[in-house]
């Protein structure tokens, strides 16, 4: 989402004419687009205002902006500890930016909450890449204990599907390419507007636009992704075999105090209709460790949980206290930074142990493949699978990015697989 928003506001920038400087030491306005996520996230945009500050001294007119949810988060609170920074944008605000960098007055300004029109028009910028990102819906209702997302990005607003298709058009005008429809909790999507099977139909819309490649949604919830979803997407072969679903943990109670609304029965359950109908898909999550109601005991749990369903990978964090959400109200952070470490190391050598022993499935077999880029380090070129796998190969045909190509596969590490063209 972040990208997205980025994306956007370099398009307001084209439209008034302001180009990219090519060094910072260039530029007259410095913008820091901020995530909220994760405390690190937070340090590493402090990191990067307080590097940018020194700038202020080779050239006084220099504007720094900090934007996003830490903008949101924070507001005011930012002046106390950067004062030099010149505005603080929050994400439903990222419109109104240059009316701001427009303004004569002095002083710092902030600008957060929400805005009047939750989609304004931005046209979106070319990317000559071959994935585009639509935000389909912005906010979350979920409330998850340890996130900071609803409140940062505030309640769910979809975006009405007309528009959404708009802007695939859109984007499609430079190229065809793979089309990412975001939202927090994507799987709601339409029921703020009181839409029946919002997010079937929403994926069923923008899956009859010709120059849509392929079509990926982000990040469905285990709870609201239902049998009906996984029936409806049997009959959209532009969206891949490939399903992200955020478990968090493996442990009922440690699931219950994070508020996910869902059992490790009810998540088995679903993977297992999903296997069923989509026997070669491709099945990823995301995993928080060391919750603070997570003890040895239950972070085993999640490790045997781990092994049962064989995920094909996995992204997983450490947990970190988010001031404002209901467990950082609740429970003090105890599982010590050493033993975080300790069982991120266990549940990263028990992963990856499955994603090497699932891609030597593939040993032999051939993949479609979209190419995404070139990389002159490996000198070979690279794209994802239908089931998400990383697959590079060589190929003399520079012409060959953004499209479809069969490879058979040779190859199989944890994270990429290596093959070579079918023709
Ligand atoms: S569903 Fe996702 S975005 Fe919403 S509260 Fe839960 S973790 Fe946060």
């Amino acid at each position: 989402m972040n990208f997205y928003d980025s994306s956007k506001v370099e398009s307001l920038f084209e439209q008034k004419g302001i180009t990219k400087a090519d060094v910072p030491e260039e530029a007259d306005v410095i913008l820091v687009n901020t995530c909220s996520v994760r405390d690190h996230a937070e340090e590493r945009a402090w990191g990067t205002v307080g590097n940018i500050k020194q700038l202020k001294h080779r050239n006084p007119n220099l504007k720094i902006g900090v934007i996003g949810c830490m903008a949101e988060r924070l507001g005011t609170d930012i002046l106390k500890r950067a004062s030099y920074v010149d505005f603080i944008i929050g994400p439903n605000q990222i419109e109104n930016i240059i009316s701001i960098l427009d303004r004569e007055e002095k002083g710092s300004v902030v600008l957060i909450g929400d805005s009047l029109q939750p989609y304004p028009q931005i046209p979106s910028k070319k990317t000559g890449t071959v994935i585009a990102y639509i935000a389909a819906m912005k906010g979350c209702n979920c409330h998850c204990a340890y996130c900071i997302v609803p409140y940062t990005r505030g309640k769910e607003e979809s975006r009405p599907i007309a528009d959404i298709l708009e802007e695939v058009q859109q984007v499609l005008e430079e190229s065809p390419k793979e089309i990412h429809l975001l939202g927090q909790n994507i799987t709601n999507y339409g029921k703020d507007l009181g839409m029946q099977n919002g997010f079937i139909r929403l994926l069923e819309a923008v899956h009859n636009v010709d120059k849509v490649i392929r079509l990926k949604y982000i990040t469905p919830h285990p709870k609201d992704f239902t049998f009906k979803i996984i029936y409806a997407l049997k009959q959209l072969p532009k969206v891949p075999e490939h399903f992200h679903l955020p478990v968090q943990s493996g442990d009922d109670e440690v699931l219950r105090t994070m508020n996910r609304r869902y059992t490790t029965s009810e998540y088995l359950m679903l993977i297992e209709e999903i296997r069923k109908h989509f026997p070669d898909s491709g099945i990823s999550t995301d995993v928080i460790i060391g919750f603070p109601s997570e003890t040895k005991q239950l972070f085993s749990n999640t490790v045997e949980f781990f092994k049962k369903i064989e995920f094909d990978n996995a992204y997983m964090t450490t947990y970190s206290p988010r001031p404002g959400t209901p467990s950082s109200k609740i429970y003090n952070d105890v599982v010590s930074p050493e033993e975080k470490k300790e069982r991120h190391r266990i549940l990263s050598a028990v992963q990856e142990e499955i994603s090497h022993r699932l891609n030597q499935k593939y040993l032999g077999k051939t993949l479609e493949l979209l190419v995404e880029e070139y990389s002159p380090k490996h000198t070979a070129f690279s794209g994802r699978s239908r089931t998400n796998k990383i697959v590079s190969f060589k190929s003399s045909n520079p012409e060959i990015i953004g499209k479809l190509v069969n490879i058979k596969i040779r190859e199989a590490g944890s994270w990429v697989l290596k093959g070579d063209e079918i023709r």
